[in-house]
């Protein structure tokens, strides 16, 4: 007897999950607070995907939805709709133990104010020490885990210091150390120079990035310092609670055989095909409410409706 091979319809190709390979993926994110009659719209369907491994700036206004964005992705605050995966971690539908779990081992977080990241009577190494207690890390593991991440971020001999007793710049380090107490795979950090002169800012950078390169970290850092663009690979600029633009930075080898830095900026088009045009430029076409597309064959163009 022979079998007669089944030949069955081809299954209808099913569209890649938005961000599939990635480690942070945000699709359509809206957070609105509500503070009695007033509804405010923080994040009105931000989309941004971040690979593993790296290290991404998160740049915008006061006000456009920058803590808002890190609170959510540390599992702090939760979105009021679209999607939010970290991992494999799904941010709108998680239950309170896992919430506990996701925040205790797969991110790291610093938040924007120095001080609230440090436990004034505590020592740097107690500090680092406590996450991992509440982990149930074995005292051993603890020490050495303490002394080597005090140790690559430059600040082992202050171990025995209370934060009264360190720097400004010596503190984030400390609280970076804090943050990687348990190895988490993403680092997240909230204006983590904000308080600090233009000197300490590049030094404390400058562990991030030590940080993303050596311990294979990735790192999402938000700052308003518009000079980080020349530092890190992708710079990703929100502008009313969405991704408006993005700077992404590239070495590139010129004529003369000398390498330079090429940072190119890009307008980032959402899943529905919305682009945000640079007000300079729509002030300068005066292009408002209604505007002319047109396909040409390797390119769109943008015309106001004359
Ligand atoms: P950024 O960090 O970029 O300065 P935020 O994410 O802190 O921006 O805030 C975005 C918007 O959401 C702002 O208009 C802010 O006033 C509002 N907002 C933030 N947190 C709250 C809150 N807990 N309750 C009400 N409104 C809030
Ligand atoms: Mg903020």
């Amino acid at each position: 007897m022979s079998s007669t091979p089944l030949s069955l319809p081809a299954p209808p190709p099913r569209a890649p999950e938005f961000g599939a390979d990635a480690l942070i993926v945000c699709e359509s994110l809206v957070r609105i607070y509500q503070s009695g009659p007033i509804e405010v719209q923080a994040l009105q369907g931000l989309d941004l995907i971040v690979e593993s491994g790296e290290m991404v700036a998160v740049v915008g206004a006061s006000g456009s939805g920058k803590s808002t964005l890190l609170s959510i992705l540390a599992g702090i605050d939760a979105p009021t709709a679209g999607r939010a995966r970290v991992d494999k971690w799904d941010l709108l539908g998680m239950s309170r133990a896992d919430r506990v779990r996701y925040r205790r081992q797969t991110v790291g977080f610093v938040r924007q104010q120095t001080a609230s990241n440090l436990v004034p009577y505590l020592t740097a190494r107690q500090m680092v020490d406590l996450p991992m207690t509440a982990a149930r890390v074995p005292a051993r593991t603890r020490r050495a885990r303490s002394m080597e991440l005090l140790g690559a971020l430059g600040v082992a001999g202050f171990a025995d210091r209370r934060p009264g007793q360190l720097s400004g710049g010596q503190q984030q380090r400390v609280a970076i150390a804090v943050s990687l107490a348990n190895q988490p795979r993403v680092l997240l950090a909230d204006e983590p120079t904000g308080e600090l002169d233009t000197a300490t800012s590049a030094e404390v950078f400058g562990a991030l990035r030590d940080v993303n390169r050596e311990l294979g970290v990735t790192v999402v850092v938000v700052t308003h310092d518009p000079g980080v663009s020349g530092q890190v690979e992708r710079t990703v600029a929100i502008r009313d609670g969405r991704t408006s633009s993005e700077v992404l930075r590239r070495t590139a080898t010129a004529d003369d055989g000398g390498e330079h830095v090429i940072a190119e900026e890009y307008a980032v088009m959402d899943r529905a095909g919305r682009v945000q045009v640079p007000r300079d430029y729509r002030e300068a076409l005066n292009l408002t409410r209604r505007v002319r597309l047109a396909l040409e064959p390797d390119h769109v163009t943008i015309r106001p409706d004359a």
